[in-house]
């Protein structure tokens, strides 16, 4: 392939591009771009593309020479529009290094502020400033973030230096320690630099830069970055940019400092200014909860001008965007520098509340406000709070920051590995740390909840959180920590590892012990905003739901029917699985009739029921299909209770049990397999579905039940005409004994690939297909969707995969399948109906697949409901 690598363009200087470009400049660096196009301080500089980065991993991770020559082109240029120069004597450039993808991921990648010093500039700029002790804190700052961030010498060592030197001078604070302080602090990190890494610190400033803008496209692969990916649905192939922009310094002073902002609260919705600022400091001491910053609105106090400047400038974005913003901001010296500005996190129940209300504000339409909320984010809406009854009643020990909210109750960890390792025990936990960092998403994810000493409302902690939808509580400077002996003191209590806790994310309240938690209950703009999407889209939504009790649910979180029920659900009870049991381990077609005799009743009040919750709307009951590893026998008193139960031996049984063990179970005697060697297990079904719809038709006239049966597993068109023939036959005679008119419908799941590829054939027999994603995704990939966990993330570390494919539909290979199956179904029967009851009916991206390749429904677990709902809007909204 020729490319014309002369002329592509790679840098891109922020006055040359605007809001849409994000793909290529990152959403950073779009967003820079057009705030410098509407003529806010925005510090010049310029933006490495996304594409540079791909360059970078296909070149193995080098920056081309062109690429570098067109970086130093753009040096030049923004040392010429800046009047300063990198290394100078008389006006030194400095820069900051961030990186910027085109969707944002808050904290999971690097960033270097202060680029450009040495101890030759250092001290131009202490003479030059009057300041030195700015200069000297600039100084050890780059050279911390440097080592961190490029070399990867890791932050305790300097943290380390600083606390030494902080006790050695008898402060409490960083910004106590004097020029000379830092001065002295710059030489031992230079010092411990070249011990770890065996060579000097860098003073080029043009060798500063391309190893910044290495590490930071080295940053888009690192472990925390992959997994805030794979969470958030972003591809790996995107890349991401880097912005390199001249340094507004807010560490110059009392005149000088840096903030962040909302304008609207992130966590309520609430219009509002919203954010935190620290004066004398930069840009990371805000969000890494190093210090506790002040609220935004104590700015009018300290900086009168500025702060209305602000205020005028969060408005005119949030006009321009017409969304909530996220900013970062710093002020030198009086003078205010907007760093930052981005479409805010925030959680679901702040962005069903903005969305509604720049609706009503005629800011937008109801579709961009359907368009605008993450489904995603609507679980953590779904999620539980405290009893009422037992959190009134309750004494808080400790107060903080409400930084994300639900409620949490756990035993108590204190790092994230602990915090992962107990979490796949099974524990619940809540996870206590003096302040998170990006490192410890994956225990973050694997807690209840989250409880920090530092931080403010923007902290790490805070900001993932809300994304994850994990309550959090932050700031509670109260406690007094040891994390080394893994234990902690609050209100005069010692807490230690294993200890419960429990925490409220709405409140920022901190209780001792166990205070239980009960389901959430939906309210507010939820509705309204349900309601708007159900005006778009097409795809139906239906539940996966085998008691009534989650049907009801189902029905209450908008479920238009029930797409599948896996009647060998109804059977985990410990009265109902004996009689299952003498089933499955029958060796006369008497004793099986005799134990399905005892099933009957059973299976026919459930459908009864289940009928009854959906109130007149499909109900698809899918016929046995249970992998018998899963239910037969294992412990001695239940092979002893039923050889009682069946009159035979215990060694009968286990006699049985051996004859029933398969090597692969879940492509074993399950399904309709079973059915067609045991048709009375097909009879007996089918006898409880339809005396089941008769029974509720005569109570419920109006609401036309049409039983929908569906065989599972079918791979050749006639293994299902010889269940369906059983099914018929027994169906009709019901209906004719009970003298009443009732139509029903037979269909398939197809979860075989064999069924996909003779979808044609199939849908001769088949009324309606509804592709059973779980089984298709094992089958087509060929490993078990049991075990697939244990070798997924070396694929995941190799980037084979990038994706869970049974959580994502894999749409190159399964959704072809499916897209084909649909086709060919439709060839053969027009009017057939189509759906999906995987685990994939209520994953967005697959909801939007289903809504391409032409589906009728999805169907997923009742509190993915309006999560699919709310995707298929969207998808309706895209494909328009
Ligand atoms: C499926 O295979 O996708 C399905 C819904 O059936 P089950 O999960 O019960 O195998
Ligand atoms: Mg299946």
């Amino acid at each position: 392939m020729e490319v014309d690598l002369v002329s592509h363009k790679y840098v891109y200087a922020f006055s040359e591009g605007n809001g849409s470009m994000r793909e290529l400049l990152g959403g950073k660096g779009a967003n820079l771009a057009e705030m410098t196009k509407l003529g806010m301080p925005v510090p010049q500089g310029f933006t490495i593309s996304t594409e540079a980065c791909t360059k970078y991993y296909d070149d193995g991770r080098k920056i081309s020479d062109e690429i570098q020559a067109e970086i130093m082109e753009h040096i030049v240029k923004l040392e010429e529009t800046a009047g300063k120069k990198f290394g100078d004597n008389e006006n030194p450039l400095l820069v900051s290094v961030r990186s910027g993808a085109r969707a944002s991921m808050p904290g999971m990648m690097d960033t270097i502020l202060n680029l450009g010093l040495n101890e030759d500039v250092v001290k131009v700029l202490a003479d030059k400033s009057g300041n030195p002790r700015w200069a000297w804190d600039c100084y050890r700052r780059f050279i911390q973030m440097y080592s961190d961030v490029v070399m990867e010498v890791g932050k305790k060592y300097f943290e380390e230096l600083i606390d030494k030197m902080k006790e050695e001078k008898g402060v409490t604070e960083d910004v106590d320690l004097t020029a000379e302080d830092l001065a002295v602090l710059a030489g031992q990190f230079k010092d411990e630099y070249k011990s770890k890494i065996g060579k000097d610190f860098p003073t080029d400033p043009k060798e500063q830069l391309m190893g910044a803008i290495e590490a930071v496209f080295r940053s888009w692969d690192n472990p925390r970055a992959n997994v805030y990916r794979r969470d958030n649905d972003i591809p790996y192939s995107w890349g991401t940019a880097v912005n390199v922009q001249m340094m507004a310094f807010g560490n110059m002073g009392d005149t000088s400092g840096t903030g962040v902002a909302f304008t609207r609260d992130p966590a309520t919705g609430e219009k509002k200014l919203m954010g935190e600022f620290l004066m004398n400091a930069q840009g990371e001491d805000v969000v890494a909860g190093v210090r506790t910053p002040s609220p935004i609105a104590q700015l009018h106090d300290v900086m009168p001008e500025v702060y209305d400047q602000f205020v005028e400038i969060c408005n005119t974005l949030e006009n321009h965007y017409r969304d909530m913003q996220d900013m970062e901001f710093t002020i030198e010296d009086k003078k205010l520098y907007m760093l930052q500005t981005r479409n805010g996190k925030r959680t679901a129940k702040a962005a069903l509340k903005i969305a509604c209300d720049l609706v009503d504000e005629g800011m937008i339409s109801e579709e961009k406000a359907v368009a605008m909320i993450d489904p995603r984010n609507l679980d953590t809406l779904l999620h539980p709070q405290f009893d009422a009854k037992a959190i009134k009643a309750a004494t808080p020990i400790g107060k903080a920051l409400p930084a994300s909210p639900g409620a949490a109750c756990g035993k108590i960890v204190f790092t994230a590995d602990d915090a992962k390792a107990w979490g796949e025990k099974g524990e619940k936990v809540v996870l206590v740390r003096l302040e998170t960092s990006p490192e410890d998403i994956e225990g973050m994810k694997a807690a209840q909840g989250i409880l920090t000493v530092r931080g403010g409302m923007t902290s790490h902690a805070a900001v993932v959180a809300r994304g994850m939808g994990t309550c959090c509580v932050s700031g509670c400077q109260e406690i007094k920590m040891d994390e080394e002996n893994k234990q902690f003191e609050l209100d005069g209590k010692t807490f230690k590892e294993g200890d419960y806790i429990s925490i409220d994310g709405s409140t920022g309240n901190i209780y001792d012990g166990i205070i239980p938690t009960v389901p959430a209950e939906i309210a507010g703009e939820f509705g309204r905003i349900m309601d708007m999407a159900d005006k778009f889209r097409t795809l139906k939504v239906r539940t996966n739901a085998d008691t009534p009790a989650d049907a009801k649910k189902a029905r209450e979180l908008g479920a238009e029917g029930i797409g599948l029920c896996r009647t060998e659900h109804m059977f985990f009870e410990a009265d109902r699985i004996a009689a299952f049991r003498e089933m499955i381990c029958a060796d006369t077609v008497e004793e099986r009739e005799a134990a399905l005799d005892k099933i009957m009743p059973y299976q026919q009040s459930d459908f009864e029921a289940l009928y009854e919750a959906l109130e007149g709307c499909p109900v698809t009951i899918r016929f046995l299909d249970p992998p018998l590893h899963e239910f037969v026998p294992t412990e001695e008193a239940d092979i002893e209770a039923l050889a009682k139960a069946q009159g035979k031996s215990v060694a009968d049984i286990k006699a049985i049990i051996n004859s029933l063990h398969e090597f692969n179970p879940m492509m074993g005697h399950r399904g309709c397999r079973l059915t067609v060697t045991y048709p009375e297990i097909a009879k007996m079904q089918t006898k409880a579905v339809i005396r089941a719809a008769i029974n509720v038709s005569k109570a419920h006239p109006d609401w036309k039940i049409v039983p929908e049966i569906m065989i599972p597993l079918v791979g050749e068109v006639k293994e299902l005409k010889f269940v369906k023939d059983v099914v018929v036959a027994t169906a009709d005679k019901e209906i004719a004994a009970a003298g009443v008119e009732l139509k029903y419908e037979v269909g398939t799941m197809i979860e075989i690939p064999r069924a996909a590829l003779t979808a044609d054939e199939i849908a001769k027999e088949a009324e309606f297909f509804c592709f059973g994603t779980n089984d298709l995704t094992q089958m087509t990939f060929g490993f078990s969707r049991d075990d697939a966990g244990k070798f997924l993330d070396a694929y995941y570390d190799t980037k084979i995969y990038e994706s869970d494919p049974f959580a994502k539909l894999d749409q190159a290979g399964v959704g072809q399948l499916m897209k084909m199956a649909v086709k060919l179904g439709k060839q053969t029967r027009p009017d057939m109906h189509c759906g999906i009851c995987g685990e994939h009916g209520g994953d967005p991206s697959s909801v939007e697949f289903c809504h391409e390749i032409g589906l009728d429904y999805v169907s997923c677990s009742p509190f993915r409901v309006p999560i699919a709902r709310l995707a298929a809007a969207q998808a309706a909204i895209k494909s328009k």
